[in-house]
């Protein structure tokens, strides 16, 4: 077993669920709103803070903790707090590390509702975007204002899969005073580790890989106790019976990544060799263009990829109706292979071009099926088109 598999099942085993009640190998779901006091002097000292209960399962819930110990353990950090959304842990973030007239520099692929934020939310409090390419540090270096507070990363990002030097952008930014924060979903805690590089904050979408069953939407924030202590509470928090759905998926994530990496890796090979595939976008591939800067900050590849069919909008709707496995969707991290074009916007094809996709350009989730029917289900695909 490779060593970052052996890391993430011991911990995900080795630290307990918070509640031993009648020997349960699965704890129960704490599920209730509030929590009795025996007396009144109990709720005097616990509101002192002299004495540690729960009260009120918006401001903390045993089931949550286990899992927000867990995930706090596999990403290297003191704390996590989890979300009702990877969308509520991103705003969140954003709130915790900027003020009026703070500047941010983020990267021109990152994540849709980042954009949105920044675009149509923050300007009324003054607070200023730079986008840049971010795979070279010249790009950050440039951007930088005396404002700048917050350079917000994804790495690779989840189409294009543009890597940042995560190391090299934390020392610039340390010598400017500015916080990083990373959303960390593609790589997961299994093949990345931002803390471990002096990122101050590490964002996921559990609804994509810690869920993994796609049955749960969620989020997570990762960083120091005082960090974590001190993000606002917006109310956006995760349901208990969602963490208890996570605290399932976690049992299995080792195992689940082993399988999309090696599974994504032969798929990502194969369609390298397709006479009808233009570009393979995967940080796993040789071929990648920053292979190197990947296989220095990665411990391996989840199952996500993007390629390009060499075709016009209708040749990639009949790939795409050609699919007899793979669903059609437009999340992914699921057990199941998932795919989306980025002609199903439905625009012009310059208009795709101009969002920065190819006009041909399929993203691919590679789940958990066996191999073979991954493989031959594209395959067949790939002659309609
Ligand atoms: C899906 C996604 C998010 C948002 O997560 P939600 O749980 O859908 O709100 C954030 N970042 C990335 C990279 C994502 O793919």
């Amino acid at each position: 077993m490779r060593e970052v598999f052996r890391r993430v099942q011991e911990i995900v085993t080795g630290i307990d669920d918070n509640t031993d009640i009648y020997g349960a190998v699965v704890p129960p779901t704490f599920e209730n709103t509030i929590y009795r006091y025996p007396d009144f002097d109990t709720v005097v000292e616990t509101t002192k803070g002299h004495v540690a209960r729960y009260g009120y399962s918006k401001n903390a819930n045993p089931t949550t903790d286990a899992l927000e110990k867990k995930l706090a353990a596999l990403e290297n950090g003191e704390a996590a707090r989890c979300f009702s959304s990877g969308t509520a842990a991103i705003y969140t973030v954003l709130l915790s590390l900027l003020k009026q007239g703070s500047h941010v520099i983020t990267v021109n692929n990152v994540y849709g509702r980042v954009v949105d934020f920044l675009r149509n939310w923050f300007p009324q409090f003054g607070v200023e975007t730079t986008y840049v390419a971010g795979t070279s540090l010249a790009d950050f270096e440039a951007a930088i204002r005396p404002n700048t507070a917050l350079i917000y990363l994804e790495s690779p990002t989840s189409w294009h899969f543009e890597l940042q030097d995560i190391r090299a952008v934390v020392k610039l930014a340390a010598s400017r005073g500015i916080k990083v924060a990373i959303d960390n979903t593609w790589a997961t805690p299994v093949f990345q580790n931002p803390l471990d590089y002096g990122v101050d904050a590490v964002i996921h979408s559990a609804s994509k890989y810690l869920g993994g069953h796609s049955d749960l939407v969620g989020g997570a924030v990762i960083g120091s106790r005082a960090y974590i202590a001190g993000l606002p509470q917006l109310g956006a928090v995760l349901s208990p019976y969602e963490a208890s759905k996570m605290l399932k998926g976690l049992r299995t994530l080792a195992l689940r990544m082993e399988r999309h990496e090696s599974n994504a890796m032969a798929v990502a090979a194969m369609l390298e060799n397709e006479p009808k595939v233009r570009a393979v976008r995967y940080p796993g591939l040789r071929s990648f263009d920053q292979h190197e800067l990947a296989a220095a900050q990665l411990h391996g590849c989840s199952g996500l990829l993007s390629f390009t069919l060499d075709t016009d909008p209708a040749g990639v709707r009949r790939y795409i109706d050609a699919l007899r496995h793979i669903s059609i969707g437009g999340s992914w991290g699921g057990f199941e292979s998932v795919t989306y074009a980025a002609a199903m916007s439905g625009d012009p094809e310059e208009d795709i071009v101009k969002r920065g996709f190819a006009v041909g350009q399929i993203r691919l989730s590679v789940g958990l099926e066996p191999l073979d029917t991954l493989l031959e289900d594209i395959r067949g695909a790939l002659q309609r088109v």
